[in-house]
């Protein structure tokens, strides 16, 4: 056990977490069931950002290399969580992820796909169109193929994420809601403690779990993180008569079936749908995203925001900078187009209408992955975050691995590529396909 014990039993901790999302809550669970004296402090509810407004993919394929692994060991978790807890409590349905190729270009996103797969002895198969046909018989349109991971599933992130963090404090974590961290304080070089609105705790180790907030926190400790914030907006419809549990990620649309024959809707894979707002960090970090931007140039949409003017407060106030940002607005125009796309693809279901629609932030790497680090190793302050649209499904698995680290010093699963000091040596990985 490498962990340093701090002295005070009762108005310290040993651990805080700044972050009730998934991340923060997973490794909560994961401390506190060792023993250790473990606190998260989240500045609104549990769940409330980035955590709840995921559209509740759980997949494999289709990850960059460097994730699949903590991918495979998330979804054994999963299935151990919901078989502990039920499947109320995460409404994980493992029947797999459809990315379903309509042109010669889409099916590239399937062969590589398919050969990432491959290496890593995923069950992951290429469909016929005649096997498309069989696994979701209402499906229209012209496909040619289809990447599909029977293993891979979906969720609700908000239920899991609650039920996770329901676990963490069952087994003796402290859970502080609306709670905002405005700083961790340092002395002699180590973590001392963090200021939040309940006032002062003393610790000896924190682990920045706080998304789209973790760069201003690590910032104030000299750490910069290349991490922008991007929006992605969603809908869901009303409900129907179920007829499938295969969620699909499509060209045009990306839908998850609900257990109440509702859908929630996303952008498709080619258009990929999210709003760059341009924000203070922007610049800081745009040395860093110039090659992604590049890349992507045809599908940003770059705005001067409300999130701008937001961030320049936030930046000569600790406090503006530590309580949630405004709600974010979802993009109609989009969500709209996600609607009309899915009505195509289901013609039976006529017109069926949206039940509702919102936005989620997400805290974008360079390279589409996290940084996951403990980027001075004697001042005991770990960081996960950035994990760049796809980390509900790795919850579990970063909570493991990241618990293994503040506790033995070491993790079962290589975090190596995930190290912030990438972006600086010029080692950045080149994004794959969850960009
Ligand atoms: C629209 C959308 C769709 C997505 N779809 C998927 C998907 O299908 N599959 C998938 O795997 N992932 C998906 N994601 C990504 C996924 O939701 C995130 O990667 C994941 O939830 C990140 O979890 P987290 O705990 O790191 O961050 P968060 O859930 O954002 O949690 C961080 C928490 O830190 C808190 N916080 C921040 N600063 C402070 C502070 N100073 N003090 C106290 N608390 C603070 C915040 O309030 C927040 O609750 C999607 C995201 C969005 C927005």
């Amino acid at each position: 056990m490498t962990l340093p014990m701090s002295k005070d039993k009762t108005s310290s901790f040993d651990v805080a977490i700044v972050g009730g999302g998934i991340v923060g809550c997973a490794t909560a669970w994961q401390l506190a069931t060792r023993g250790i004296r473990v606190a998260v402090f989240e500045r609104g509810k549990i769940a409330s950002e980035q955590s709840s407004r995921a559209w509740g993919f759980i997949r494999q394929q289709g990850r960059h290399e460097a994730e699949v692994p903590l991918a495979a060991e998330a979804n054994q978790m999963w299935i151990e969580l919901t078989e502990r807890y039920g499947r109320e409590s995460t409404q994980f349905t493992p029947t797999g992820i459809m990315v379903p190729a309509e042109t010669v270009d889409d099916e590239e996103r399937v062969i590589s796909g398919h050969d990432i797969a491959a290496k890593f002895k995923l069950d992951t198969r290429i469909l016929k169109r005649d096997e498309i046909h069989d696994l979701v018989p209402e499906l229209a349109g012209s496909w040619r193929s289809a990447l599909y991971t029977p293993g891979d599933a979906h969720g609700d992130p908000g239920l899991s994420t609650r039920t996770i963090a329901a676990a963490a404090r069952a087994a003796g974590a402290e859970i502080f809601e609306d709670t905002p961290v405005y700083e961790v304080e340092m002395s002699a070089g180590k973590v001392a403690g963090v200021h939040a609105a309940s006032g002062y705790h003393q610790v000896t180790t924190v682990l920045l779990a706080s998304g789209i907030g973790t760069p201003s926190l690590a910032g104030r400790l000299g750490l910069s993180l290349p991490i922008q914030i991007t929006k992605s907006s969603v809908g869901m419809t009303m409900p129907a008569a179920p007829f499938t549990k295969v969620a699909m990620w499509g060209p045009h649309v990306a839908y998850r079936p609900r257990p109440d024959g509702s859908f929630t809707l996303g952008n498709g894979y080619r258009g990929m749908g999210m709003d760059y707002e341009i924000t203070v960090d922007s610049f800081r970090s745009l040395r860093h995203f110039l090659p992604a931007y590049r890349r992507n140039w045809k599908l940003l949409k770059l705005t001067l925001g409300r999130d701008f003017f937001y961030q320049l407060r936030a930046k000569t106030s600790r406090k503006v900078a530590a309580h949630p940002f405004p709600e974010p607005i979802p993009n109609e125009r989009k969500v709209n187009n996600n609607l009309k796309r899915f009505r195509e693809l289901f013609p039976h279901l006529g017109d069926v209408p949206l039940s509702t629609m919102w936005a989620g932030r997400i805290d974008l790497t360079p390279d589409a992955i996290p940084i996951i680090d403990q980027p001075d190793p004697a001042r005991r302050l770990f960081i996960a975050a950035g994990f760049s649209g796809h980390g509900f499904a790795l919850g579990p698995s970063i909570g493991l691995q990241v618990a293994q680290w503040i506790a033995d010093g070491k993790t079962s699963l290589d975090l190596k590529p995930f190290r912030l000091a990438r972006f600086e040596q010029g080692e950045a990985q080149r994004a794959q396909q969850a960009l």
